[in-house]
């Protein structure tokens, strides 16, 4: 058995188990560790570099749409939860309180914030005095804390890194158009940077996050056909703004509560990067957000440090004025195959060889990641050819996720049917619900799927049915799955 062999045999398929292939994935391609403290992950540098990535490309669109970063308190008085009752109970299990300063026991409590409406409700209502002061457009980029019991990497962990946007406006339409250009704006996001395929569509009351009057989720299945709740848009309501008086004198001189609106993504991304595109031979990373881009590896036998290592390097350095991000890997001490197997581990989206036989042909071999395909191209026009190359990579990984999704949305006949569809292949049943949140509950106790998303009506303009389980007419035409 080669070096090649052993490193790949030591990764579980995915169809073996899942989950403990998603785990050896995350160490093996060394983007995360587990910390000595339960349920939180030291996010290794090649993750925190999609993390970056994934930073920066969204960062950009929350700028161009006219929002401003700040940073607030990581500490919330607990009186500021106590006010709002609703939000209080929903967060309260999770919260994590400091009580002590030193040596000193706290007058007052304080939660490590498990989101940020709290806090910001209170400073909100201290610059807000006008409706010449709105709209207020902040985002926040943060760590929150979640005491959550059942943790895993990137997917659900103590900590973990987020943005959340916190808008104040005059009217309830501006807050309900903010609300939907956002989910518009996350969808746009995920499928042109992360190439996954998102559904878009209303929370229903039993989903919906504590404290808001609608909650918008985009999601997506991952490959093992679970769906994944991967951003939440939430329009408020003035419902923070009565809590923590947020008021304003309005065009006609009257006081008013603002109109407010709450987003967020967070690192959870990560894991629907490697869950929804990766492969038994471990990640396949979409090129725009790729840590390394193109790894280039000199085939090492006879005069290679002479011969092939001059021309790799002017390749590298001529991929890297094309703004390429890349990565040569001259380690003498690992085979050319070890280090194929390790990049494709690590996600890689493409591989150029050059060898010395390759350089007497004036050519160098490219492999595509994500379909293993490989090509030959001349040594002088192969600076030309990578851009397209992983361009070609990006949209065909989207099409396949497109693909994915249409193939594992299923339509059913009849409530048996739903039962033995989400049993035997999960996915998404797209079906009709009466709105009733029996019928919802009695669903997720009896197949485990719950209500993902309601489409908009705007967007899918659908005729009403018959609830899928009560049969009674059925305005909702919803998405269902079992969920991470
Ligand atoms: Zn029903």
């Amino acid at each position: 058995m080669n070096q090649n062999e052993r490193f790949v045999k030591k990764l579980t398929t995915k169809s073996t188990d899942f989950s403990r292939w998603y785990i050896e994935v995350i160490r093996k391609a060394e983007l995360a560790d587990y910390a000595p403290m339960k349920g939180m992950m030291v996010i290794k540098p090649y993750g925190y570099a999609v993390w970056e990535n994934i930073q920066g490309l969204l960062d950009r669109r929350i700028k161009q749409t006219g929002h401003q970063n700040a940073y607030f308190p990581l500490f919330i008085p607990e009186s500021f939860l106590q006010k709002e009752t609703e939000h209080l109970e929903g967060f309260s299990p999770e919260v994590a309180w400091v009580t002590h300063g030193g040596m000193e026991e706290l007058e007052e409590r304080l939660a490590v914030r498990p989101t940020s409406e709290a806090i910001i409700g209170n400073m909100y209502s201290k610059w807000i005095n006008s409706w010449r002061d709105l709209p207020v457009l902040i985002n926040q980029w943060a760590n929150i804390v979640r005491w959550e019991k059942v943790t895993r990497p990137f997917l659900r962990t103590t900590e973990f890194l987020w943005q959340e946007g916190h808008t104040a406006h005059e009217t309830y339409e501006q807050a309900q158009k903010e609300t939907l250009m956002i989910l518009s704006l996350y969808k746009e996001f995920v499928e042109t940077e992360l190439a996954i395929s998102v559904i878009s569509g209303k929370k229903s009351e039993r989903e919906k996050f504590a404290g808001a009057l609608e909650t918008y989720a985009i999601e997506a299945l991952m490959s093992d056909g679970k769906a994944l709740q991967m951003g939440t848009s939430h329009n408020l309501g003035q419902h923070f703004s009565k809590v923590f008086n947020i008021r304003f004198e309005d065009r006609n001189q009257n006081l008013q509560y603002v109109w407010q609106t709450s987003w967020g993504v967070s690192t959870r991304l990560v894991g629907a990067l490697i869950m929804a595109h990766g492969d038994d031979s471990g990640l396949i990373f979409p090129p725009r957000l790729a840590p390394v881009q193109v790894i280039l590896v000199p085939i090492s036998i006879g005069k290679w440090k002479e011969e092939v290592l001059p021309v790799i390097q002017k390749v590298k350095t001529n991929l890297e004025e094309k703004g390429i991000r890349t990565k040569l890997d001259d380690r003498p001490e690992f085979t050319p195959g070890w280090k194929f197997s390790e990049w494709e581990m690590r996600g890689v989206p493409l591989r150029i060889e050059v060898g010395p036989r390759d350089i007497k042909n004036n050519q160098a071999l490219l492999v595509r990641r994500d379909t293993m395909e490989k090509e030959t191209r001349s040594l002088d026009s192969i600076k030309e050819e990578v851009t397209g190359f992983l361009d070609e990579i990006q949209k065909s990984m989207f099409e396949k996720s497109v693909q994915f999704q249409k193939e594992n949305t299923h339509q059913v006949g009849d409530y048996e049917e739903f039962k033995e569809v989400m049993q035997a292949k999960r996915g998404f049943i797209k079906t009709f619900w009466c709105g009733n949140t029996a019928c919802e509950e009695t669903i997720k106790e009896e197949t485990m799927a719950t209500i993902r998303v309601i489409v908009l009506k705007s967007e899918d303009s659908h005729p009403s049915g018959k609830c899928i389980l009560c049969q009674k007419k059925a305005d909702n035409l919803v998405y269902f799955a079992k969920a991470y």
